[in-house]
This record gives C-alpha cells, sequence and structure tokens, in this order.
C-alpha cells in the first residue's frame, strides 16, 4: 500500500533521542531553546516559541494577541477544525470567508466582513500553498486588525522569496503527517517581542519566577525529546520539499485525466505541497469515490481534505453557524488528495499516474 502521508525519520533522529534521554534532560530544556533558535533562522524572524502541537500554538498565538470573549477573527471554513476551534477557546467568534480558487481564503471577500469587532485576520495556507498576502497584509493595515497564519501546511513555502509564518504571527504543527515532524509538536513565529514574551508566559503557567504565577496560563510546553528530532527534520526540510515539488511535479505533467483538475502554481508563490490536491469536476467519467475505491484497489492511499467546511462540523452547526458558501461547498465535494511525500518512488510516482490515466 502507499500510504498518503509518511513521516521519514533516521539514524540522525535516533541518535538525538538517546542522548536527550541520557542528558536526563526531558522538557523545556536546551533542546528546545536550540530547536527555537534555528526554526527562527530558517523562517526569518526574530522569535519562535514552541509548543505541544500546532492547535497550541494557534490558541497562544490568539492569547498572546489578547483576542478575546467579543471579539471577531475572520478566517477560511476550508481547513482543519483547528484553526477556527483556536478561535472559540479564546471565547471570540469565527467569521468565514469563502475560498479562492487557490483553496486559501478568499481576499476579495474580506473586508465585507469587517466590523467594530474585528480583531484579526487568521489566514490557513492550505495544503503548503502560501495565502494571497500582499493583499491581506494590505487590509489588515487599512483596518489595524492583527495576521494570525495557520502554516500547519507550509513549512518552507514563500511569497515572493518570504516565507510563511514571517508576514504575521506564524502558527506551524509537527504533527507525524506534516512537512516535518516532532511526533507531536508545534511553534509561533514572530518579529514582535512581547508578543514572544506573552507566548513564553503563557506557554508555561504565567510563570517567570519559579513558582511565582503572574497571568493564568497553561502547560503547553514541548518535550526536549521533540525537540531533538524537530532539529534533525529541520535540517531535511528542504529536501523533504523539494522531493515533494519534484513528485507534484511529475503528475502535472502526467495526469491526463478527463475532468480531473490539477493544482496550480502561480508566479512567484514557492508550494511546499504538502498535498497534492486534483478536483474531480462533473466532466469525469468516474466519480470521486470510484477513483477513491478504484486508487484503493490498486494499493494507493488518497484521501479527502476536507469533506466537511468547518461552519458545517457539529459543533459550529450547534452554535448556530449557516453558512452555505458555493466556492467552499463545490470544493468539499471534489477535492482529493493523493500521495506525494518525499518516500515515493519512481515506481509509486508511475503506478499512481497509470491508475489514474486509465480510470
Ligand atoms: C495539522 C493542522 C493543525 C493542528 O496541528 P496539530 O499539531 O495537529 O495540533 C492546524 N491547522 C492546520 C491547517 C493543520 O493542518
Amino acid at each position: 500500500m502507499i500510504p498518503i502521508s509518511k513521516p521519514i525519520l533516521g539514524e540522525e533522529e535516533k541518535e538525538a533521542v538517546l542522548k536527550v534521554l541520557e542528558s536526563g534532560i526531558l522538557a523545556q530544556g536546551p533542546k528546545v531553546a536550540e530547536f527555537e533558535k534555528r526554526f527562527a533562522e530558517y523562517i526569518g524572524v526574530k522569535y519562535a516559541v514552541a509548543t505541544s502541537s500546532g492547535t497550541t500554538a494557534l490558541h497562544l498565538a490568539l492569547l498572546a494577541h489578547e483576542i478575546k470573549n467579543g471579539d471577531e477573527v475572520i478566517t477560511s471554513p476550508f481547513t482543519f477544525i483547528a484553526s477556527a476551534n483556536a478561535i472559540l477557546y479564546c471565547g471570540a467568534k469565527p467569521i468565514f470567508v469563502d475560498t479562492g480558487e487557490d483553496f486559501n481564503i478568499n481576499p476579495d471577500l474580506i473586508e465585507k466582513k469587517i466590523t467594530q469587532k474585528t480583531k484579526a485576520i487568521l489566514v490557513i495556507h492550505l495544503y503548503g500553498y502560501p495565502a494571497k498576502m500582499p493583499k491581506i497584509i494590505r487590509i489588515a493595515k487599512k483596518h489595524n486588525l492583527i495576521v494570525i497564519e495557520d502554516a500547519c501546511q507550509a513549512h518552507g513555502a514563500s511569497l515572493n522569496g518570504k516565507k510563511v509564518g514571517s508576514f504575521g504571527t506564524g502558527c506551524f504543527s509537527f504533527y507525524p503527517t506534516k512537512n516535518m515532524t516532532t511526533g507531536e509538536g508545534g511553534m509561533i513565529t514572530t518579529n514582535n517581542e512581547k508578543i514572544a514574551e506573552k507566548a513564553q508566559l503563557l506557554r508555561n503557567h504565567g510563570m517567570k519566577i519559579r513558582y511565582y504565577h503572574d497571568i493564568l496560563g497553561f502547560n503547553f510546553r514541548m518535550t526536549d525529546i521533540a525537540a531533538a528530532i524537530g532539529l534533525e527534520q529541520l535540517k531535511k526540510l528542504e529536501k523533504f520539499n523539494k522531493k515533494r515539488i519534484s513528485n507534484a511535479n511529475y503528475f502535472n505533467n502526467n495526469i491526463k485525466t478527463k475532468g480531473i483538475i490539477l493544482p496550480s502554481v502561480a508566479k512567484s508563490y514557492y508550494h511546499v505541497f504538502h498535498q497534492y490536491t486534483i478536483r474531480i469536476s462533473n466532466e469525469s467519467s468516474k466519480s470521486r469515490e470510484e477513483i477513491i475505491k478504484i486508487l484503493s484497489n490498486n494499493g494507493i492511499g488518497s484521501a479527502i481534505y476536507y469533506p466537511l467546511p468547518v461552519y458545517g462540523q457539529k459543533p459550529y452547526i450547534k452554535l448556530g453557524y449557516k453558512n452555505r458558501f458555493s466556492v467552499t461547498e463545490k470544493y468539499t465535494k471534489e477535492v482529493l488528495s493523493i500521495p506525494v511525500h518525499p518516500s515515493l518512488t519512481q515506481r509509486d510516482l508511475k503506478k499512481i499516474v497509470s491508475v489514474l490515466n486509465n480510470l
């Protein structure tokens, strides 16, 4: 079976973990500090704050920016639920905007959703493709809004040479399916010293001096075991991303099935292909469900990211969300992600193309 995703962990990661175990310092220690330093350098920001997951990175980033009860945060409904949940955790209200042709938030629709209560725009760089940041930053500046980037799928993606996670306050995940992993883990990136300090404080129970708690905080810390894995993965990230891109190019050049729409990359966008996502349009001879079955019968994994918009998920319906965006709805019915991860062999690539071209 060719899985839809697969982490690549080598001897380097194993040795690094053993060293941490031997050191006896297992959490929020020197490896975490080193990982933060290297990750900040890589993204091109002054500060990085390691967390226990991408979800807690988002939650902390919003809290550090003082997003609270009564605030509204504009975001995309076409994402993993954690993006919007983080807004709810702060007591604030996610305000959804329909998706653009790039699967990210459509910036042309943002301004009419801005009210007196709007505090921030939470952008998601879905599938590893940067959202339209120049326009989003312009809107945010004009209306004095905070920009939070959910870059949980976009480690190393960039726009005009500037990495995502450096436009606003960036949030990353190191879950095993992502472009790099630490098992569980996350990171906040920022150029704002105050935000970094606030996030550090909130991450560790509001504690600067041991057992003196200045504010109500959390335990969202990263372990040194995770950080040691992260440091090794970060060294390999560029290589991993290049292989993902080369796999995607192979698909783009070779999949020629009627009714299947392939992902495109605009000029000056660096897409790191966390997912390679095709759309099965109504001109396809087979339905999405039939294609999933055919792929599976041929030993090829695939997945739908995401079958429901966030506003259509049960907790959101319960909260009274009634959005029904045409593009988002269409994409939830059309998208299908096929394996693009760096451990695919030439044989795997050929097989995937051949199955799709012979539907
Ligand atoms: C993975 C992911 C998250 C959450 O990260 P975890 O580390 O799983 O908590 C948030 N947003 C998006 C878009 C993701 O893909």
